[in-house]
């Protein structure tokens, strides 16, 4: 079946509008199998991977279905955590812009209650909310189901991995008999399937099938490297297409905090998302990621799930997943609505296997790429950096400017001079040298694993050493590999050539403020 453009479907013009505004050009397949079945009133169970546009599947539905002059509660949205129910909120006021006389608000847990009891107060005709926050304003009366006509749960089965199944049941037992009631799932385990009999009348199941989801707009490259030199191809990559936003993938927890680690160690601006952090510490991370305050998020696949953040520039899989699915749901972060991604995969000996099962079962196109070098990077730095220039003259507010590189001029400096000093000023790190990927870091031979005797117990992190090492021994900070922090003591990979530096510069200093020691490591 082929996509339905949403003139094609009876939808009024409102809504066409809006979603004009947003960009759509036409409607997903869960869109084109989903929006009209929906509005004719039948209860469907949706199932299809996360970034394929779900919520305008249940949104556009519900919103042409409510009644704007009936100020009472029309439509409940369940979903797993605050993050998505904002989300979904988020979406809903777009798809709201030509219809505004129709009110929606998000309820989750850690708001305060009252502030939530005096919005609901205004006439809200669709909440969208998580299911703990929603049975407690059930017991207390602020929200009541009797005029409700659909129900909505949003990633059903994540739900259940949260433990709400008690909670979603006692609200639908709560709901009008005579209610709609619609599912979305990105799997279908058997709880699912229990809920649906036992809740939904007659639902069709609509599943939309893998070969869909494969996402065209991806580049998808992968890399054979040694475990090593992941995080120097991982800080390669991202200096060479500055990324404005990138979410790299961890198998575990633990990895994820590690590399969070020494990436912060190496400068960048990046936090981790895993299911040990607290709903709030998440929300916090999500927000920085979102408004930029971080460019780099580190996450395993269960904490990214359902997260959508528009404009990922880059994926990287850190670690190839264990599930070939879960590469499909990665990647899906980059090229969303109609843009351009990148996706880079690591490959390490035998994984070489998994990616060609990855590759059948997506049937996507994976090309083995070669890491760049440094005076790739430097040379893309350049470049973007004359396109700023160029940008910059042609904007012609540089009158001040002038004067002072004629004043320059009226010293016997000439202007080719000038420039070439700005030049150098902004483009060049003197510390960086024009060494290939390979010579250096698949050589192990070239490193020296140094041991020092402070770790975790003293709240040692990746960039206190970094910042240590750089800057008594004068050495690049980013010259330093693989950094492995122990609860007593740590071991940091030098390069050869330093090690001498290193040893001396560091010796009696001082880390966190305790006296040091630091040696060679012994057996290696
Ligand atoms: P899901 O719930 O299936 O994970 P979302 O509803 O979060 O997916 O949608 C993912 C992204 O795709 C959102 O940014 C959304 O605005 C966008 N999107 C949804 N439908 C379309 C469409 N028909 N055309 C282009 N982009 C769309
Ligand atoms: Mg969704």
């Amino acid at each position: 079946m082929s996509n339905l453009t949403f003139e094609e479907m009876n939808l009024s013009y409102e809504i066409i509008n809006a979603v004009k505004d947003m960009g759509f050009e036409e409607a997903t397949p869960i869109q084109s199998q989903a929006i009209e079945k929906v509005m004719m009133g039948k209860d469907i169970i949706g199932q299809s991977q996360t970034g394929t546009g779900k919520t305008a599947a249940f949104g556009i539905p519900c919103i042409e279905m409510i009644n704007p002059d009936d100020k009472r509660l029309q439509a409940v949205i369940l979903s797993p955590t605050r993050e998505l129910a904002i989300q979904i909120c988020e979406e809903f006021r777009k798809l709201l812009k030509y219809k505004d006389s129709i009110k929606t608000l998000p309820i989750y847990g850690g708001q305060p209650i009252d502030r939530q009891i005096f919005a609901l107060k205004k006439g809200i005709q669709v909440i969208v909310g998580t299911p703990g926050r929603i049975m407690d304003h059930m017991r207390r009366h602020t929200i009541k189901m009797d005029s409700v006509k659909l129900v909505v749960l949003d990633e059903a089965d994540e739900m259940l991995d949260m433990g709400f199944r008690e909670d979603i049941e006692t609200i639908l037992e709560k709901m009008p008999e005579e209610r709609q009631t619609v599912l979305f799932s990105a799997t279908m385990p058997p709880e699912i399937i229990e809920i649906t009999k036992k809740f939904q009348k007659n639902p069709e199941h609509i599943k939309v099938a893998r070969k869909e989801l494969t996402v065209p707009n991806i580049e998808q490259t992968y890399f054979e490297i040694k475990e090593k030199t992941k995080l120097e191809a991982t800080s390669r990559i991202i200096d060479m297409y500055n990324p404005e936003l990138s979410i790299i993938f961890c198998n575990t927890k633990k990895r994820v905090d590690d590399l969070v680690e020494q990436l912060q160690g190496r400068g960048y601006f990046a936090e981790g998302l895993h299911g040990d952090l607290k709903q709030i510490q998440r929300d916090t991370v999500m927000k920085k990621f979102r408004n930029r305050t971080i460019e780099i998020l580190v996450a395993t696949d269960v904490a990214a799930r359902g997260i959508d953040v528009d404009d990922v520039d880059i994926v990287i899989n850190y670690d190839l997943p264990q599930d070939e699915e879960y590469y499909v749901h990665r990647i899906g972060r980059t090229g969303r609505a109609g843009k351009t991604g990148k996706a880079f995969s690591f490959v390490v000996g035998r994984e070489i296997y998994k990616l060609r099962d990855i590759m059948k079962f997506t049937k996507a196109k994976i090309h083995l790429g070669k890491l760049p070098s440094l005076t790739d990077i430097e040379e893309a730095k350049t470049n973007s950096f004359i396109e700023k220039i160029k940008a910059v003259i042609e904007e012609n507010h540089l009158s001040k400017y002038i004067n002072l590189v004629e004043k320059m001029m009226n010293e016997d400096i000439s202007s080719i001079d000038i420039a070439a000093a700005l030049l150098k000023m902004n483009l060049y790190d003197e510390d960086s040298e024009d060494i290939d990927f390979e010579d250096t870091f698949t050589d192990t031979e070239k490193m020296v694993r140094v041991f020092i005797n402070i770790g975790k117990n003293k709240k040692v992190r990746a960039k206190d050493i970094v910042g240590a090492i750089a800057g008594e021994s004068g050495i690049p900070g980013k010259s330093l590999g693989h950094i492995d922090i122990y609860d007593d003591f740590t071991f940091v990979d030098v390069p050869k050539k330093y090690v001498k530096d290193v040893l001396k510069g560091m010796k009696g200093k001082k880390i966190k403020n305790r006296k040091i020691n630091v040696e060679r490591a012994k057996n290696k």
